[in-house]
C-alpha cells in the first residue's frame, strides 16, 4: 500500500510512519517542520520504502500528484498544542481550515479514491460537562470569541469539510477524533503535560501543576493510536463517520503528577501553578475529558494495550537515558 501522511514528522504523524514501514507499505511523508522534527523520523529515514518532503500543506505544489499516488492519506498537518494556539491564532486557522481543504479537493480531483483520516480532537466538545464523550453529543462552546477555542473551532469546520466531501463526492474519510495521546517522542515545549511531568521527575525538579490539579484527561498511548487510526481507515463501514480515538482510562492531573513521580522514584515535589500565570487571563481549561469508545469498538473490535504506568514507565526509562546524553 502506497500511504501519504502529512504532518508526518510530528509526534503521532511520525509513528504512523514507522507502523505502515513495519507492515511493508511505501511511504511518503511532508511536513513543513514546524512543530515536527527530522529527529522523528531519524529512525527510518534511510528506510527503502520511505520518502521525505520538506513542505508548507498550504503551498505545497506536489499535492495533486502525491494524493493521486497515495492508497491511502492521514491528514495529520496541523498547529497543535495550547500554548502555541494562544500564541498565533491566524496561523492556526490558515493551516488547519486552509489545509484541509486543499487537500481534499486535491483528493476530489486526482480521480482515484484514498482511505482518508482526518484528525480532529476531543477539543471540539469543548465545556461539555459530561463524564464521558459519544460521538453524539452536543458541543458546548462560549459564543464570545476566546481564542483559546480557535482550534477547537478550526477543527470542527475540518470535520465539516471532511463530511460534505465524503457526502457530495462519496471520499472515503473517516474523522478522528483523537483524545490526549501520548508517548515516545512527544515534546513538552507546546504545553502537553506527560512530556512535561516526565522530564521535570528525571531531573527532580518540581512538576507543575496548573490550577488545582482536579481536572483530568484519559491518556493513550500513541502505539495504540495508530493501531486504531489504521484499522478505521480500511473499515467502509467508518467512511463518511466521526470516531472518538483514545483509551478510556482516566486520572487527574495532580494523580499524574504523583504517579510519575513514584514511577521515576523522584524526589520532585509538585508546584501549583494557578491557569493565568501558566497561559494568561484568557485561558479556560476543560475540567473532564473522557472518550466513550463504544463507536470504535464496535467498529473495529479495538481496544487498547497500553497501560497508562506502562506508558509512564516506558517514557520514564526514555528521559532518563536522554538526561544521560545531555548530561
Ligand atoms: N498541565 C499541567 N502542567 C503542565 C502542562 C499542562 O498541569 O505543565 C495541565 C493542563 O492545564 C491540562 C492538562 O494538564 O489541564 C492537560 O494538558 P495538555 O496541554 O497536555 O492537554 P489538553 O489541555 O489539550 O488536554
Amino acid at each position: 500500500m502506497h500511504v501519504l501522511i502529512t504532518g508526518g514528522a510530528g509526534f503521532i504523524g511520525s509513528h504512523l510512519a514507522a507502523h505502515h514501514l513495519a507492515a511493508g507499505d511505501q511511504v511518503y511523508v511532508v511536513d513543513n517542520l514546524s512543530t515536527g522534527t527530522l529527529a522523528n523520523l531519524e529512525a527510518f529515514r534511510g528506510h527503502p520504502a520511505f520518502r521525505f518532503t520538506e513542505a508548507d500543506i498550504l503551498h505545497w505544489s506536489g499535492l495533486g500528484q502525491a494524493v493521486a499516488w497515495a492508497d491511502r492519506i492521514y491528514h495529520m498537518a496541523a498547529v497543535v498544542g495550547v500554548k502555541k494556539v494562544l500564541e498565533d491564532p491566524v496561523a492556526v486557522i490558515a493551516t488547519n481550515m486552509t489545509g484541509t481543504e486543499r487537500i481534499l479537493r486535491a483528493i476530489h480531483s486526482g480521480g482515484w479514491n484514498p482511505e482518508v483520516i482526518i484528525a480532529s480532537t476531543s477539543e471540539v466538545y469543548g465545556f461539555n460537562e459530561k463524564n464521558a464523550f459519544a460521538e453524539t453529543d452536543h458541543i458546548v462552546l462560549p459564543s464570545a470569541g476566546r481564542l483559546r477555542w480557535t482550534y477547537a473551532v478550526t477543527k470542527l469546520a475540518d470535520e465539516f469539510l471532511a463530511f460534505s466531501y465524503a457526502r457530495k463526492y462519496g471520499l472515503h474519510v473517516v474523522v478522528v477524533r483523537l483524545f490526549n495521546t501520548i508517548g515516545p517522542n512527544q515534546v513538552g515545549h507546546y504545553g502537553m503535560v506527560v512530556p512535561s511531568f516526565v522530564r521535570q521527575a528525571v531531573r527532580n525538579e518540581p512538576l507543575t501543576v496548573y490550577g488545582d490539579g482536579e481536572q483530568t484527561r484519559s491518556f493513550c498511548d500513541v502505539r495504540d493510536t495508530v493501531v486504531a487510526l489504521d484499522r478505521l481507515a480500511g473499515c467502509p463501514e467508518a467512511w463518511g463517520e466521526v470516531v472518538n480515538v483514545g483509551n478510556d482510562q482516566e486520572i487527574s492531573i495532580r494523580g499524574l503528577a504523583e504517579l510519575i513521580v513514584q514511577r521515576a522514584r523522584s524526589n520532585s515535589s509538585l508546584e501549583f501553578i494557578s491557569y493565568a500565570d501558566a497561559y494568561g487571563e484568557e485561558f479556560e481549561d476543560v475540567t473532564h475529558r473522557r472518550p466513550q469508545l463504544n463507536k470504535l469498538k464496535a467498529l473495529t473490535g479495538f481496544t487498547p494495550e497500553w497501560t497508562l504506568p506502562d506508558t509512564l514507565d516506558d517514557l520514564i526509562e526514555r528521559a532518563r537515558a536522554k538526561n544521560l546524553r545531555v548530561a
